[in-house]
């Protein structure tokens, strides 16, 4: 019997294995693809998801293959946050295929000694693990649904995922493009709709927005080339030159928070927990940010090293983090999916305060970087020099408790 199955090698499932085997857990991923899925929905990867990296000694590959961007948008709003101000060794966002992200946490998963089984759906929970077709049975004692938003395990363990349904949808296009915007990306809106460009790798570009015709309750059917050129042309007089579409689809605003993160053996992480509309490329992030806080937990819970009243801390210290989540992309959607006269001038007078008032521009980015992350027992620390002069992001590379001494410097010179 494994301590613990994770159902789902998704971006969380995938770094929560490799965190469960840090911390000496013995742990199966089961996985209903039998292969990756090559279209890719998250892009950006946020500076705390960088840190983390970091606190593992993973980061390389990342910073290597990603692009960085310095600055990020809220509710696609044309004046952008400044990442670079942020007290961070990694004040960008980094732009990197979500398929490649899964590819490098899941090497890590393996080379750490996680079994991963492709090609399994997990239909069940049983009395002690879960159960594939068939009626197999993989035994654990801990079971995580890392299953996503339409998650097999919440629903088995009753847990109950209220929120909101959808009334708008926004559209995606990963197309090539014969006459990209001048300097590859763009930010586009106007009463007939918003529009961003960037680049992606392998010449393609990836055109993401909403528009008034799809303000609506019911999912529009699926998107088709001819309506994505014909909603471009309207928001920005040209289609860009649209051509081969390697991905079209779309993504509805329905929000939804589990009501609880853990319940007995069964505990919840990523989208299986949290459910919003994908503006300001957060979903991932806070998904193995949730993975990152409950695998040391979860390790050492079930190797006996702790007891099992840890694990209530991971549902105090993540769900309002969730709530926080669903609450600003409630509001990115709000700014993102007004095209009234009065909704063009609120994003207007916000578009104007976040290229004005840095203090507020830089408030958002901490809260969308996952930089101003607070837990009863403290927030955040930063990347402090040691006295033994590395760096607390390297010391924390084992996983295990580290014991700092008093008189730590900041990189900055500062006393912490
Ligand atoms: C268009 C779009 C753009 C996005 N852009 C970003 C972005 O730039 N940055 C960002 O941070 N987030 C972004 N997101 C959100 C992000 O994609 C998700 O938050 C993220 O994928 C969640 O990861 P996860 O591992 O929790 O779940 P998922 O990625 O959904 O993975 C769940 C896995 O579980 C498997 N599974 C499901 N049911 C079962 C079962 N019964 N048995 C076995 N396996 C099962 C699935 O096959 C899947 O592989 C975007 C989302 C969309 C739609």
């Amino acid at each position: 019997m494994d301590d613990v199955v994770v159902v789902g090698a998704g971006p969380t499932g995938l770094w929560l294995a490799g965190e469960l085997r840090l911390g000496g857990a013995s742990v199966t991923v089961v996985e209903t693809r039998p292969e990756r899925d090559p279209h890719s929905k998250a892009l950006t990867i946020h500076p705390r998801t960088i840190e983390i990296f970091d606190c593992r000694g993973v980061v390389e590959p990342f910073l290597a293959e990603g692009i960085r961007i310095p600055n990020g948008h809220f509710g696609g709003l044309p004046d952008r946050m400044d990442f670079s101000v942020l007290d961070t060794p990694y004040p960008f966002t980094l732009a990197l295929l979500h398929a490649r992200t899964e590819e490098l946490l899941e090497d890590r998963a393996r080379r750490m000694g996680a079994t991963i089984r492709r090609g399994c759906r997990v239909v069940g929970l049983t009395r002690d693990g879960v159960e594939l077709p068939d009626e197999e049975v993989i035994a654990a004692r801990y079971v995580v649904g890392c299953d996503g938003t339409r998650s097999t395990v919440r629903a088995a363990a009753g847990i109950d995922f209220p929120g909101t349904e959808a009334t708008t949808w926004g559209w995606l296009g990963d197309v090539v493009l014969d006459a990209p915007p001048e300097r590859g990306s763009a930010t586009i809106a106007g009463a007939d709709g918003g529009l961003m460009i960037v680049p992606l790798p392998g010449g393609i570009h990836r055109l993401v927005g909403a528009d008034p015709h799809t303000n609506r309750p019911d999912r529009p059917g699926e998107l088709t080339l001819d309506e994505l050129r014909t909603t471009v042309r309207r928001i920005a007089g040209s289609d860009f030159g649209m051509r081969d579409p390697v991905w079209l689809s779309r993504f509805g605003n329905a929000t939804h928070q589990a009501a609880t993160y853990r319940k007995d053996t069964v505990l919840l992480a990523g989208d299986a927990a949290h459910m919003h509309f994908p503006t300001g490329g957060v979903g991932m992030n806070v998904g193995i940010q949730d993975a990152h806080n409950l695998g040391w937990k979860l390790a050492a819970v079930a190797t006996g090293r702790a007891d099992e009243t840890l694990l209530d801390t991971y549902h105090h210290e993540r769900h309002p983090v969730g709530t926080n989540l669903l609450e600003h992309t409630r509001a990115q959607t709000a700014l993102m999916t007004t095209y009234s006269p009065e909704g063009q001038a609120l994003r207007a007078v916000l578009s104007g305060l976040i290229a004005t008032a840095p203090d507020m521009s830089r408030r958002l980015a901490e809260r969308l970087a996952g930089l101003d992350v607070t837990y009863a027992t403290g927030r955040r620390v930063p990347n402090l020099l040691l006295p033994e002069g590395n760096t607390l992001f390297e010391r924390l590379r084992s996983g295990r408790h580290v014991n700092t001494e008093v008189g730590l410097v900041r990189p900055d010179g500062y006393l912490a």
